[in-house]
Order: structure tokens, then C-alpha cells, then sequence
């Protein structure tokens, strides 16, 4: 149990600065070896490599997810999870910036390492994979991971001009789905009354999905491309496949345009005469809820660094992440942090040559002191730490009590 109430910011800044050639050098190795959901086995074996230099024990393979880890420091009361991500989009790389939030979270793990006993917390840095397609946090969660974990976090970058706060912001729920149309092919010249085109459903359940869009709210969204929909053109095709998602802030408001969307599907499906199949290709990415303890500690810190931490006039933009789901369970934030004087989209190749520029990593530093001083100013504050040990996860307590 700690009995400090107090931390030094210059010592957490100290330590910071002593860590910081390293995490600058891992940051720039896995900008240089983009690897997709799953497959991030240069970053993982990276980021392990040098947690366990600074002392963390390390387990790779974590819930039997190849590039999952979770490294671990001290044995305080308080259970603390910097959530590390470090997979890149397919064709444009880091385009959303994760080598930058492997370094802030590995950064910050490294300036509160010498200060663990003192602060009297147990700290993990969980190595998260496949957050851009695959939902690890999800699949980690379920493997009993975060199991006693009482707080968690970790910070995303994005282009200028927004605040920091993360009070009262929070993500989109989102499904990922693949429909599957099923038709008969046949010559497209000689008998075309024989076909049954399977393509002709993909066109119509994107005119379908296209026109619901103008009765849709603002905050829902429904995105979606034709993965495959025929070979040649004299063949009639048999085969189609829809890749969509579905996005809202919360899930009732998910449930109910994902039926709207799938009655477009249908309906493409009975005027093409096709046999229709859709499933889940990922798991449901929960809405964010962010901490409002952690967001003012968050708040404090990072707007020390020069920082716009007003008050959000927002609720959310669009975007989704799989810590709404480690949010709906554990306390948590997951604040976004500019990139000063960028505008590039996220998800664009300009946004991939942003993230490695010597002022991402300056933001990336400035987050990583904002993150490891929430954790450090949680775990001194008598009456949240209580509540963080008291609230810890225990998915199995809990089923037996309900
Ligand atoms: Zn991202």
C-alpha cells in the first residue's frame, strides 16, 4: 500500500528524459516495419525487448495471441494498464499514427518503472494487437488479460486544432460484417436467362445502403466496398462479396442501423433472386467512456506542455477503437494528442509522413509525460486510488455475485 500523496513531476520527467533515445529509436523501427493486425512480430519483439532491458517481466503470447504481451513491474495494491498498439493499416502504413502511441505508452511505462514501489502500483504495459482490424482488446479481455486491472489508458495522435481534453468525449461502436451473394453463372450472351447475378446484388445493396444514408443521424455511419463481384465479362457471375461496417455512439442506436443496413442487403438479395450470407468478421468495437479523474489528471499534465486541454465542445468524431471496450469495464481514457501544425486526414498516406517527423515525436514525448503523470497523480490521490483498488476487474467475482 502506498502511503505517498504526493509525486515528483520532475522526477517523472527525469526519468522520461533518460528513456528517451531508446523509445525514439523503437518508435522510428516500427515506422519503418509497418506490419498489419496480427502479423506485428518486428514491433512486438521490439517493444518486448526493451521493456524487459528496464526491468519488466515479460510474457509474449499473451491469451494466445502471437504478438500480445503483457511485461509487468512492481507488486502495489493498485493494478495499473498502459495499453500499448502497434499495427499499421494495409497499403498505407502507420497512417494512423501507432508507432507514435507505442512510443507514448512505452515511453510512459519507462518513466514511471523507477517509481513503482513508491507509488505503490503494479504496472503492465499490455501489448495490444490488431486495434486497426481484429479488436485485440477485445479478444485480450475476454482471455482475463486486464483481470485485476483497476485502470487503464493509453493516447492516440491526430492532426492540430483540437482540444485534448477527453472529458465527455467518447468513440463509436462499430461491426465489421461480410455479405455474400450466391447466384448461378451462366453465358453472358448466348443465356443470360440462365443466370442468376450475384454482382447485380452487390450494386443493389450499395444503391440500398447509399439512399438510407440521408435518413441516417449524424452520428451513425456505414462504410463499405465490393470485395469481389465477377471474373469476366462473359461469364455471369455466381459469386459476390460485401465487406461493410456500421458505426454509432451507442449500442442500442449500433443495433438498430445494423438492422437497417442488413434490410438492405436482404432486400438486394430477394429482387436479385441471390442466396444471401452475411457474418461477423471481427469483434464489436465497444464506445468509449473516458474517466473524468483520469481526463482532469490527463488534462493537468499534458496542458502543462503548452497543450489546448479546454473543455471538449464535441462529442465525438468519427472513429471507433477497441478500448471502448477495455472502458466499459475498467476506468480508463484514451485522449488524442495533436501533431502540431498538421492537417493531414488520418488514414491517408500524407498522415503516415507526418508520424515520423521529428515534431510527432516531440508530441509523442509530451504524451507519454501526460500519461505516466496520470497514473502517478491517480496513485497518490487517497480517494481515487481506493476507488481504482476497490473497482479493480474480476470478470469471474462478478458472474458469481450477479
Ligand atoms: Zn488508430
Amino acid at each position: 500500500m502506498s502511503s505517498a500523496t504526493t509525486y515528483s513531476p520532475h522526477q517523472l520527467s527525469q526519468n522520461l528524459d533518460a528513456a528517451r533515445p531508446a523509445v525514439l529509436e523503437m518508435a522510428r523501427y516500427i515506422h519503418a516495419n509497418p506490419e498489419l493486425s496480427f502479423e506485428e512480430v518486428k514491433a512486438a519483439a521490439a517493444i518486448t525487448s526493451l521493456l524487459e532491458q528496464h526491468g519488466f517481466v515479460v510474457e509474449r503470447g499473451t491469451g494466445g495471441l502471437d504478438t500480445a504481451f503483457s511485461a509487468t513491474i512492481g507488486s502495489g495494491e493498485l493494478v495499473v494498464a498502459i495499453c500499448v498498439e502497434y499495427d499499421c493499416l494495409p497499403e498505407v502504413g502507420h497512417a494512423c499514427g501507432h508507432n507514435l502511441i507505442a512510443g507514448s505508452t512505452v515511453g510512459a511505462a519507462l518513466a514511471l518503472a523507477p517509481m513503482v514501489d513508491e507509488l505503490g502500483i503494479t504496472l503492465k504495459a499490455i501489448g495490444t494487437p490488431a486495434e486497426e482490424h481484429g479488436g485485440g482488446k477485445a479478444l485480450l479481455l475476454d482471455a482475463g488479460a486486464f483481470d485485476g486491472v483497476g485502470l487503464s489508458l493509453m493516447a492516440h495522435p491526430g492532426p492540430d486544432g483540437r482540444t485534448s481534453n477527453p472529458a465527455g468525449t467518447t468513440s463509436q461502436a462499430v461491426g465489421r460484417f461480410r455479405a455474400t451473394f450466391a447466384g448461378q453463372a451462366a453465358h453472358a450472351a448466348a443465356m443470360p436467362h440462365r443466370g442468376i447475378n450475384a454482382a447485380d446484388g452487390a450494386v443493389l445493396s450499395q444503391v440500398a445502403v447509399g439512399l438510407l444514408r440521408q435518413q441516417l443521424p449524424d452520428s451513425n455511419r456505414v462504410a463499405l466496398f465490393v470485395r469481389e463481384a465477377g471474373v469476366a465479362t462473359n461469364i455471369i457471375p455466381d459469386r459476390a462479396v460485401v465487406d461493410f461496417e456500421c458505426r454509432a455512439l451507442t449500442l442500442p442506436d449500433y443495433e438498430s442501423l445494423l438492422s437497417r443496413v442488413r434490410a438492405c442487403f436482404e432486400g438486394a438479395a430477394l429482387a436479385t433472386g441471390t442466396k444471401l450470407v452475411i457474418e461477423d468478421i471481427e469483434p464489436l468495437y465497444e464506445p468509449l467512456v473516458q474517466n473524468l479523474e483520469l481526463s482532469a489528471h490527463w488534462a493537468d499534465a499534458f496542458g502543462s506542455r503548452g497543450y489546448d486541454v479546454s473543455p471538449a465542445s464535441f462529442i465525438a468524431g468519427g472513429g471507433s477503437t477497441d478500448m471502448g471496450n477495455i472502458s466499459q469495464v475498467i476506468p480508463s481514457i484514451h485522449p488524442m494528442f495533436p501533431i502540431p501544425g498538421s492537417t493531414e486526414a488520418m488514414h491517408s498516406a500524407a498522415f503516415t509522413a507526418v508520424a515520423d517527423t521529428p515534431v510527432a515525436y516531440e508530441a509523442m514525448f509530451d504524451a507519454a509525460y501526460g500519461l505516466a503523470s496520470t497514473v502517478a497523480a491517480a496513485a497518490v490521490t487517497p480517494d481515487e486510488r481506493a476507488r481504482f483498488i476497490g473497482s479493480a476487474y474480476h470478470p469471474a467475482t462478478a458472474e458469481v455475485s450477479a
